[in-house]
């Protein structure tokens, strides 16, 4: 497997990350995970106009697109994986260290990719979540490195046995711990505005789009927990996990605790944006 560090391409055994490096001490960087299906990318636009904004975000601001791209389809080409997602990063650069950002540094770019497969089991049958408190910084839009709470949290789930912990500030639903949250009610699909408390998913912007498409209803307006326990549907989205439907929430069924007819429906709207891909 070939990926790349700093400027190289490399064989993934020989992949040695600087010491130095500020993702190593602080965290201190952005990155993407996009979805290759079937030899092609998915979103490929959105996620590398995310990544550069993320950059901006933080001050890095001589990232240059072009440097992204070739990066990204250098991967894509130099391995032969059909089925994958590739991940990105772009820290600050290379250091002593230092809070403050040093100077005459040049960002780092390290990507990599690994096979995927489509979770068709857990779309089909729906998973469990937990709720927990969203006790994370305020700028969670940015899709930075710093992901301690997210991994507390995933933990925290897992620990439950369940899939994903959906958080809240005060009993207002945020999103997952790496994913987007989402209900219906009353056949209204209603999921957090995009704002500065979530990272507004490129999958959670595809299903809204979807779902207008279709003349679905969609508010994107702040839900409670209590909400998410009353929904009659829910689900979380992202780039690996894609629609996957909640069926149980802090042990609690979803309505009958089924995998809602929305839900199903929007997983198909979603699959034929797949085989768009890919028209046989
Ligand atoms: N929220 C958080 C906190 C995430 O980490 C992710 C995925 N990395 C998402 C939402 C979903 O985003 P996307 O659909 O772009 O993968």
């Amino acid at each position: 497997k070939i990926s790349y560090y700093n400027g190289e391409f490399i064989n993934d055994d020989d992949m040695k990350v600087e010491y130095k490096d500020r993702a190593v001490y602080f965290g201190d960087g952005v990155y993407e995970v996009i979805r290759i299906y079937d030899g092609e990318f998915f979103t490929f636009d959105e996620h590398v106009d995310r990544l550069i904004n993320s950059a901006r975000e933080i001050d890095i601001d001589d990232l240059e697109r072009e440097d992204v791209v070739s990066v990204l389809q250098g991967i894509k080409e130099k391995n032969n994986i059909e089925n994958g997602a590739l991940y990105i990063q772009v820290t600050r650069g290379i250091a002593v260290r230092n809070h403050n950002y040093p100077a005459g540094v040049e960002p780092v770019i390290m990507a990599y990719i690994n096979e995927a497969v489509r979770p068709l089991t857990q779309q089909e049958a729906g998973v469990n979540v937990v709720t927990s408190l969203d006790y994370r910084w305020l700028k969670c839009h940015i899709k930075s490195l710093n992901l301690l709470a997210n991994v507390l949290e995933k933990e925290r789930a897992v620990k439950a046995g369940a899939k994903e912990t959906i958080l809240h500030r005060e009993g207002t639903v945020t999103e997952g711990s790496s994913t987007n949250a989402f209900i219906v009610k009353d056949d209204v699909l209603i999921t957090h505005p995009a704002n500065n408390l979530i990272l507004n998913g490129i999958t959670r912007q595809e299903v809204l789009k979807l779902a207008k498409a279709d003349n679905v209803e969609v508010k994107e307006e702040a839900f409670s927990v209590d909400d998410l326990y009353e929904a009659d549907e829910a689900f979380f989205t992202s780039t690996t996990q894609e629609i996957t439907p909640i069926v149980q929430v802090d042990n609690k069924l979803v309505k009958d605790g089924e995998v809602g007819t929305l839900t199903k429906r929007l997983q198909n709207l979603f699959d034929s944006q797949l085989n768009k891909l890919n028209p046989v």
